[in-house]
């Protein structure tokens, strides 16, 4: 078996412990004589595995127990739409700060269910920065305040949570839930699509403080109503049941690896080595203000772009995987969240500087 070092933004790589996991007992989970994706998603065996998913998430995460916690499908895009139709309330306006690609997106599907109003944007900087805390004033009569700790395009990671006195403040967590220690009171909503550290692609997962459940639009479909998803445990049809075994293969997982206080400290030393990388070059440049660069997703543009594709094509041979930029901002993107190791980042590194003494 050979895996290389994938740096897709997502999806992503997963931990090579649970993949073994799971091919090991792929055919015949725990001597059922079938496999877990043929476990009916009622069966007592299946729920068990979904509570032990959301056991296990709660414990890494601290979750209060006036929380929900649900395991959706349709991707962290699906929640642009089913966050104002659950949150916004008839008449209500939601807020946002907005820092990317990934939060514009928030608020044009926001604006399809009632007011959606920016309260600051880094737009016309073309988002190299996150909004900094005293951009921006808390509409106390807003529905909620929507941001987006990690914008996984730009490269930008809010170093601060911004707080939102009564207003329940939601964030999109798609690209860096668990990579560090958080404070699930300090928010209203938690949402991520799993693809980029949590699992395999098809499980969303909302966490969900329970006094903002129950005042969904009318016409919000059954499937996308909290309240209806929390009192059904998930399952108000069939869930993506391997999606959520493997998520709670990867919760295992971080907890041997000490939870998202060990993945902080890992996520610093791996995303402090490769921007000393780049900073200490001539070759490769980080255009990100230096206090809101991201810790997991790291663009870097060659001085000399002509090389890009050589760039790229020798990476793979030497498996680095998936280094292409965005095709939005271009050049090159690493994307380093917890699946990726240490001795990953240092074979990136090491085979940037060798790049650079031969093309620089
Ligand atoms: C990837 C990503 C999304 C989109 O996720 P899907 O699951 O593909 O809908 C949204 N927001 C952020 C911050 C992301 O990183």
């Amino acid at each position: 078996m050979t895996r290389g070092y994938n740096f897709c933004s997502g999806p992503a790589m997963l931990p090579t412990p649970v993949m073994e996991q799971a091919q090991a007992e792929l055919p015949d989970w725990h001597g059922l004589g079938m496999s877990v994706m043929e476990l009916s998603h009622r069966s007592d065996e299946f729920v068990a595995v979904s509570e032990h998913a959301e056991a296990k998430l709660r414990q890494l995460l601290e979750v209060p127990d006036d929380y929900a916690v649900l395991f959706l499908q349709g991707g962290a895009t699906l929640q642009f739409s089913a966050i104002p139709m659950n949150l916004l309330g008839a008449g209500g306006a939601a807020t946002f700060l907005d820092t990317g690609t990934w939060s514009s997106k928030a608020v044009k599907e926001a604006a399809r269910y009632g007011e959606a109003r920016v309260l600051a944007s880094t737009e016309a900087e073309q988002y190299r920065r996150a909004v900094r805390a005293n951009e921006f004033e808390v509409d106390p009569s807003a529905a909620y305040l929507h941001f987006t700790p990690n914008e996984t395009i730009g490269g930008v990671e809010f170093d601060y949570v911004p707080s939102s006195g009564d207003v329940p403040l939601v964030a999109d967590m798609s690209s860096c839930i668990l990579s560090k220690p958080i404070q699930v009171s300090d928010y209203g909503l938690i949402y991520a699509g799993a693809q980029k550290n949590i699992g395999p692609a098809g499980l969303t997962l909302v966490i969900v403080r329970k006094s903002l459940l129950g005042k969904a639009l009318p016409g919000t479909p059954t499937l996308l109503n909290y309240a209806n998803q929390a009192e059904a445990g998930s399952m108000v049809n069939t869930p993506p049941t391997f999606a959520v075994y493997l998520a709670g293969l990867v919760f295992d997982w971080l907890e041997q690896q000490g939870g998202p206080s060990a993945m902080a400290a890992l996520n610093a030393q791996k995303s402090a080595l490769l921007y000393r990388t780049i900073d200490d070059s001539g070759f490769y440049r980080n255009p990100i203000a230096v206090e809101h660069r991201s810790r997991m997703n790291i663009p870097f543009i060659l001085a000399d772009e002509t090389l890009n594709e050589v760039f790229l094509s020798e990476a793979s041979a030497a498996g680095l995987y998936n280094l292409q930029g965005h095709r939005s901002v271009g050049g090159m993107r690493a994307s380093i969240y917890n699946a990726m190791p240490l001795a990953g980042v240092q074979a990136l590194v090491d085979f940037m500087k060798d790049f650079e003494q031969r093309h620089g």
